[in-house]
């Protein structure tokens, strides 16, 4: 078969005058060519879509300016305030990070959140700081850099008031009448509560907001931020469950939007000559305010402050209904939170909506629902999205799959990482850019095995490089694990992960692609490479957890029981089906949406303390958790699974062995660890030719540790950045604190 192959190279042109129509009526059908050939090239068609460099004018609205009071954005792309897990200790990451949106077209670029003063803290989460003169510089970094390509920078100042934890200050927590937001942010609960504020402690929180203006104008901000929304400081006093005051800043909607309104004023005061002052409100709770004469009180503030502010910022209330995953939401999900709002003010206004599509991104202008396109998500996975839309390279967005990885990064406290964009968080420390690599350094020639993200990643990037790749992939369709799991409920634009790559190495003249090749040792030296990366993934295995240490041991040797390969072989497991997850992520409950959309009875069995643990990391658990209720899935926490001879199961809770019970059931899936499939990786390193030939060996994502999905991306990213270089050991740089 290999050897076929290699002869088939030669005859690509050939190959391309037979196939020109084939490719034309199939551009992304590979299985077509190889259904007719046995084989495919995927190199034989060299246009490069980067030739096309003019904006379609249907776009042309989107790269508009808008007037925000006394500054003007040079196009509607904004990228709204979102943390970043780079707090105040990285100003060298945060302003790289936020330099390349800039570079890549978003004309306004935002800080994340940024305390204005000690008594709100967010420790141990990273968040900004604009407590003194000392912090001035920080932000002076990024906004230099911001500026640098053209853009608005914007600061998000932000007081917590009784929403955030003070771990660190130790300061006591205030808010309006000393009630604190009964947040049930995931895994993020807070102890303390907080004391009603006194008229002083007011004066003090306009004087602070004041002073932090004053600074943020200092170091350079366009728009300067007050955060009166998502259960933070103003905002408490908005709502009347947790306003109680009787004085002129509680009772009526009136009073209780008068701090927000004087917040708002003292800023202009302060620093409006050349500075915008946003107002970031979340409309949803205010929406469903009981008992309210009009039609709702988020009406009713918004037409009071109405041009108050230079610029509405309108969102939701929590960040994991403003971040659903696309698991649980389309694009576009937050429009009746906010298309009220237009109407209501002469003030430009700016949503988000995990918006990667300009057509998506005009319709809202033209309906009048925004007047600036807000993204966190869509400027993380593709910071260049303007420039590609701009130069009519819309179809090399790399868009957003929607899968809050990025949001695990921030509760991590570390810099934000994403599945589709490896470079984000890189920028500084490993100087990374989501759209430039360094060419080749030598003519090294790589064979990549297997077209999983990893090996779709690695050899993309290995083409930009210059380098001769060929990539041979043993199924007759690339993108590995993310062709099979997009196939999962919800989970269909994973395949973007697939698709934005196949469609660059499709035109890439430097790379061929080769389906229905599954390589074997003998097969790899024969085709006589320098590289031999090898990308074979991994596997999931029927393993259970030891309940002792909670290590996995050897599974039960019992045909009723299935892993998820399995079920995407097409299993049909008989039901009562207990699905067993120690993984703790999405596929135990994909695995239970699954069965029970095949008519099965399903009962979902985990030691761990919820439904799918992980995910509070990534704003998902409530949605699986609602899911798994309204699908009627039966949930046992805190057991693990001891015995199975297959129709009874037995449990053991995970704090005593006492009280063992039974369950009866047809059969088992078990969704716990996944092992490599290095097989051949190890094969090669053995083999006695691979060091006389001088081919150097390297196995990337799944083959080298089984991880999820974005990690797999960044090896095979890592690989193509660091081939032919001396990785030092420490192989990043660290931002170090000042000393004093
Ligand atoms: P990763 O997430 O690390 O990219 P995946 O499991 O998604 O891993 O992808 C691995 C890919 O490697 C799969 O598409 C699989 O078909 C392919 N593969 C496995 N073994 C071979 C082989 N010997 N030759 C070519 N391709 C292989
Ligand atoms: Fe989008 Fe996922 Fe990247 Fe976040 S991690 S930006 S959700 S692709």
């Amino acid at each position: 078969m290999w050897s076929s192959l290699l002869s088939c190279d030669n005859v690509a042109s050939e190959l391309r005058n037979i196939l020109a129509k084939d490719w034309v009526d199939y551009p992304y059908d590979f299985s077509h060519f190889s259904a007719r050939l046995g084989f495919t090239i995927m190199n034989i068609f060299t246009q490069p879509s980067s030739d096309v460099q003019r904006r379609d004018p249907r776009y042309d609205i989107l790269f508009e300016s808008v007037q925000i009071g006394p500054v003007t954005a040079p196009n509607r792309f904004y990228c709204t305030p979102h943390a970043i897990g780079a707090g105040q200790q990285m100003p060298h990451t945060r302003a790289a990070m936020r330099e390349i949106r800039a570079e890549g077209g978003w004309g306004v670029i935002n800080t994340g959140y940024c305390s204005i003063h000690p008594s709100s803290d967010d420790t141990p989460l990273p968040f900004g700081r604009m407590w003194d003169d000392d912090d001035i510089k920080v932000h002076a970094l990024m906004v230099d850099a911001v500026h640098e390509h053209g853009s608005l920078a914007g600061v998000e100042l932000w007081h917590g008031g009784g929403g955030t934890g003070n771990k660190l200050s130790r300061m006591p927590l205030m808010s309006a009448s000393g009630i604190s937001s009964n947040s049930r942010y995931p895994g993020w609960i807070n102890l303390a509560q907080s004391r009603p504020m006194s008229k002083d402690d007011i004066a003090d929180f306009r004087r602070w907001h004041v002073n932090a203006a004053k600074r943020a104008k200092s170091a350079g901000f366009d728009i300067i931020y007050i955060y009166s929304g998502m259960g933070f400081g103003p905002y408490q006093f908005l709502l009347p469950w947790l306003n109680k005051r009787e004085d002129e800043y509680g009772g009526s909607l009136k009073n209780r939007a008068r701090l927000t309104r004087e917040i708002v004023e003292d800023m202009r005061d302060a620093v409006g000559d050349s500075c915008a002052i946003a107002l970031r409100f979340s409309s949803d709770e205010l929406m469903k305010l009981p008992g309210e004469l009009h039609e709702t009180a988020a009406h009713d503030i918004i037409a009071e402050l109405s041009d108050v502010p230079d610029l509405w910022d309108v969102k939701s209330s929590s960040w994991a209904t403003e971040t659903r995953s696309a698991r649980f939401t389309e694009s576009g999900a937050q429009e009746p939170l906010v298309k009220f709002v237009k109407p209501l003010t002469d003030k430009p206004v700016v949503g988000v909506g995990r918006f990667t599509s300009p057509d998506d991104m005009v319709s809202q202008i033209k309906r009048g629902v925004l007047d600036l396109i807000g993204a966190a998500r869509p400027s993380i996975a593709d910071p260049f999205l303007p420039r590609k839309i701009d130069e009519g390279r819309e179809d090399e967005i790399r868009e957003c799959i929607g899968c809050n990885i990025c949001v695990s990064g921030y509760h991590d406290g570390v810099p934000i990482r994403c599945t589709q964009n490896p470079t984000v968080g890189e920028e500084w420390r490993r100087g990374w850019h989501p759209e430039r690599i360094k060419p080749a350094t030598s003519n090294g020639t790589v064979l990549v095995v297997g077209g999983g993200p990893a090996g779709l990643e690695c050899a993309l990037s290995l083409g930009k490089r210059g380098y001769q790749v060929t990539l041979a992939e043993a199924r007759d369709q690339l993108g590995g694990r993310v062709s099979i799991e997009s196939k999962l409920p919800g989970l269909a634009s994973w395949a973007r992960v697939r698709d934005y790559r196949t469609n660059l190495l499709r035109v890439m003249k430097n790379v061929d692609v080769y389906l229905n090749s599954e390589l074997t040792v003998s097969e790899i030296l024969e085709f006589g490479c320098d590289h031999a990366v090898i990308a074979t993934g991994a596997h999931w295995t029927d393993d259970i957890l030891d309940v002792n240490g909670a290590f996995p041991i050897p599974g039960f040797k019992c045909k009723n029981v299935f892993t998820p390969d399995d079920m995407f072989s097409g299993a049909d497991p008989s039901g009562p089906v207990i699905v067993y997850d120690f993984n703790y992520y999405y596929m135990g409950s994909s695995m239970a949406e699954l069965l029970v959309e095949q008519g099965k009875e399903v009962i979902y069995v985990t030691p761990a303390n919820a439904v799918a643990a992980w995910t509070f990391m990534n704003n998902e658990a409530s949605d699986i958790r609602s899911r798994m209720m309204d699908l009627g899935v039966k949930i046992i926490l805190e057991q693990y699974l001891t015995a199975f001879d297959g129709s009874k199961a037995h449990l053991e809770s995970v704090y005593s062995g006492q009280n063992p019970t039974s369950l009866n059931c047809g059969s088992i899936v078990v969704v716990g660890n996944r092992r490599s499939n290095d097989g051949l990786y190890h094969e090669l390193l053995g083999n006695a030719n691979v060091q006389s030939l001088g081919l150097t060996v390297q196995s990337i994502g799944d083959c080298n540790v089984p991880g999820i999905i974005a990690h797999a991306i960044y090896s095979g990213h890592e690989y193509a950045q660091n081939l032919d270089t001396k990785v030092p050991d420490i192989p990043f740089k660290i931002e170090r604190p000042l000393l004093y």
